[in-house]
C-alpha cells in the first residue's frame, strides 16, 4: 500500500495547541513523534523506556553503538540526569536553551533507558530553543530522547516534507512547525572531570555554537579528543549521504553533476547567493535533498569557508562526501 501522510500534523499557530495534545498522548503511550528544534527535525520517544528508545532505533535502522542525545525542559531537569560541574553549568547557563549539547557523567539513577547511552557512563543532554519542541516538553513532563528523523546516515531534515520522505510511516506522528532556522545540528561539547575535579572540555561535533564562544566563557582552550571511538560513537566518517557521489571544493560542475553554489560560485541551487555562512547552514540539507532528487548522478559542491558555522558545515561536507 502507497503511504500516506496521514501521520502528519500542522504544528502552527491556532493548530499548535491540539498538535502538542496529540502529540503528547502518543509519546506517553510510548510512540515516536517527529518535531521541529532550531537545529534540524528530531525523532522524540520518552527516554525513560526501553520499548520507546527501541522504537527511534528501528524507525531510523539506527547502529545500537549510536547514543542518542535526551532532550529536557530546562538545567533544573537536566540535573537530574547528569552530574552538572562548575564548567557545565557555566556552559547550560550562558547556552540554553540553544543548540548545545554537554556531555556529562550519567546519574546511576536518572531512571533513563540503558540504550539512550548506548553502554557509556555518559549521558548527552540539551534544553532545545524551539516553541514546539519545548510545548512538547513541557506538555508530557518528560525528558526526550530525539535524535535527528532521517533514515540512519542519510540526510538531516530540516522541513516535515524531508522527514516523511525519509521515515514516511514508519513513525507514528510528525509535527510539521516549518522549516528549522539553524539547520545544522547541536554543537556536542565534552565536560572532562577527574575524580571530580574539572580537567577540560573537548569538542566531539562542531555545530551553531563556535568553539571559541565555548572557550571565552570557559577561559580555557579544548582538549584533543581522544579515542574518537567510544567518545563520539555517532561522529562515523560516511553520514549525511545524499546517495550519490560528492565533489567539495567545486567552482564550476561537470556535465553530468547537479552543482550547489555557495557566494560567487552559481549553481543549480545556491546555499547562500551572498556568502552568508549562517543562510548557509539553514540551507545546507534543503540543497543536499534538492542534489539527491535530481536527475545528475554526481553532485558538486562549491568551496565553503572554514570560519565560524563554515567549519561545521565543512564536517558535515566531508561525511557527505566520504
Ligand atoms: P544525532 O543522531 O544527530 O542526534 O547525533 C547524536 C550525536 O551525539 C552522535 O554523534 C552521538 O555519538 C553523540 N552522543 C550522544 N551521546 C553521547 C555520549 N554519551 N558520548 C559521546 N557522544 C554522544
Ligand atoms: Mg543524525
Amino acid at each position: 500500500m502507497p503511504a500516506t501522510k496521514s501521520n502528519c500534523l500542522l504544528a502552527q499557530g491556532d493548530a499548535l495547541g491540539p498538535a502538542i495534545a496529540r502529540a503528547a498522548e502518543v509519546i506517553r503511550a510510548g510512540g515516536t513523534v517527529a518535531v521541529p528544534t532550531e537545529t534540524v527535525y528530531g525523532l522524540a520517544a520518552r527516554a525513560d523506556s526501553d520499548d520507546a528508545v527501541a522504537a527511534i532505533y528501528r524507525a531510523k535502522g539506527r547502529p545500537d553503538f549510536n547514543p542518542l542525545i535526551v532532550h529536557v525542559a530546562d538545567q533544573w531537569s537536566a540535573s537530574g540526569l547528569a552530574f552538572f560541574d562548575r564548567d557545565a553549568r557555566k556552559l547550560a547557563s550562558e547556552f540554553w536553551p540553544g543548540p548545545l549539547t554537554l556531555v556529562l557523567p550519567r546519574h546511576e539513577r536518572a531512571g533513563l533507558s540503558a540504550a539512550v547511552s548506548a553502554g557509556l557512563p555518559t549521558i548527552a543532554v540539551r534544553c532545545p530553543a524551539h516553541p514546539v519542541m519545548r510545548a512538547l516538553l513541557a506538555a508530557t513532563g518528560l525528558p526526550l530522547a530525539a535524535p535527528s528523523a532521517n533514515r540512519s546516515g542519510g540526510v538531516s531534515p530540516t522541513t516535515a516534507g524531508h522527514v516523511f520522505d525519509s521515515l514516511g510511516n514508519r513513525v507514528d506522528l510528525i509535527l510539521d512547525g516549518g522549516r528549522c532556522a539553524r539547520g545544522i545540528e547541536s554543537t556536542i561539547v565534552a565536560v572532562r572531570q577527574n575524580s571530580g575535579c574539572i580537567v577540560g572540555w573537548s569538542l566531539l561535533r562542531p555545530g551553531p555554537i563556535s568553539a571559541e564562544a565555548i572557550a571565552a566563557v570557559l577561559g580555557s582552550a579544548p582538549m584533543p579528543t581522544a579515542g574518537s571511538g567510544i567518545e563520539a560513537p555517532g561522529q562515523l566518517a560516511s553520514h549525511y549521504a545524499p546517495g550519490k557521489p560528492v565533489r567539495l571544493g567545486a567552482e564550476r560542475p561537470a556535465a553530468d553533476e547537479f552543482m550547489i553554489g555557495f557566494g560567487p560560485v552559481p549553481g543549480d541551487v545556491t546555499l547562500s547567493a551572498d556568502g552568508d555562512l549562517a543562510e548557509a547552514a539553514a540551507r545546507l540539507y534543503a540543497c543536499l535533498h534538492a542534489g539527491a532528487a535530481a536527475a545528475q548522478p554526481r553532485l558538486a559542491i562549491a568551496p565553503i569557508p572554514d570560519h565560524d558555522i563554515g567549519l561545521a558545515i565543512n564536517d558535515r561536507l566531508r561525511r557527505a562526501a566520504a
